[in-house]
């Protein structure tokens, strides 16, 4: 069944820095390639596939085997971030049923822009944590088609959006988000997170609004930075 190898671009144990799960331990799988630039990707070596990955301070040659990366394993939860993901579709589908014979626990993080490659691999993922893109913070136009199919998707397991955003949000940005939560479970968490580093002044009116779509909001600033951690 497909390619059994794939582009990664760190494999990594800290704490899970972000959204409903912060502090959680987990081994960070970070793949490599993305679909979007966003305009304030912390990771923008992680967009690109060619080069090798770093493990404890060492430098391991791309492509990497599933088996290889069952061994760097050091957390009950094992976090799957990038670049985005799903790109790498089939090689996803086994790490995640290896990791799953293993009884690990399986968070994904997505761009949620890749709805088809998300189905094929929902059923083995604990919690999915997806990225709505907001056009005024990451830069792009809106992809919010593509977004509600991945949460349609995602709903049925523990999942929840989260939102960069920065001073320039304008309201109907956040109103297009919340409804399409709202739409389709109004439970579902949504996760407000500044972009590090920049003060947004009426964050308390932004979760307010927020909360009159929704039954749970909350404002998340990227933990792991503070602690000066990976
Ligand atoms: S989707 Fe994520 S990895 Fe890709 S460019 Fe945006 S922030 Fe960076």
């Amino acid at each position: 069944m497909g390619e059994m190898k794939g582009f990664v671009r760190e494999v990594y144990t800290s704490i899970q820095g972000e959204g409903i799960e912060l502090g959680r331990r987990q081994t960070f799988i970070r793949f490599s390639g993305c679909n979007l630039s966003c305009n304030y990707c912390d990771t923008p070596k992680a967009r690109k596939t060619e080069g090798p990955f770093i493990y404890q301070g060492k430098v391991y040659q791309n492509p990497v085997e599933v088996e290889f990366l069952s061994g760097m394993i050091d957390a009950a939860e094992i976090a799957i971030t990038g670049g985005e993901p799903l790109l790498q579709i089939d090689f996803l589908e086994i790490l995640c049923k290896t990791l799953k014979e293993k009884n690990l626990n399986i968070y994904l993080d997505t761009n949620a822009t890749l709805p088809d490659d998300l189905s094929k691999i929902i059923d083995y993922v604990d919690t999915v944590c997806l990225d709505f893109k907001v056009p005024t913070a990451a830069g792009k136009p809106g992809l919010w088609d593509k977004h509600k199919a991945c949460l349609e998707i995602a709903v049925k397991k523990m999942s929840f959006v989260k939102m960069v955003i920065n001073e320039n949000l304008l309201p109907r940005e956040l109103e297009t988000v919340c409804s399409i939560i709202s739409e389709i479970d109004e439970s579902v968490p949504l996760v407000i997170q500044p972009v590090f580093g920049c003060n947004i002044p009426d964050i308390l009116d932004i979760q307010k609004k927020a909360l009159d779509f929704l039954r749970d909001v909350r404002v998340i600033p990227q933990v792991h930075k503070y602690l000066n951690l990976q």
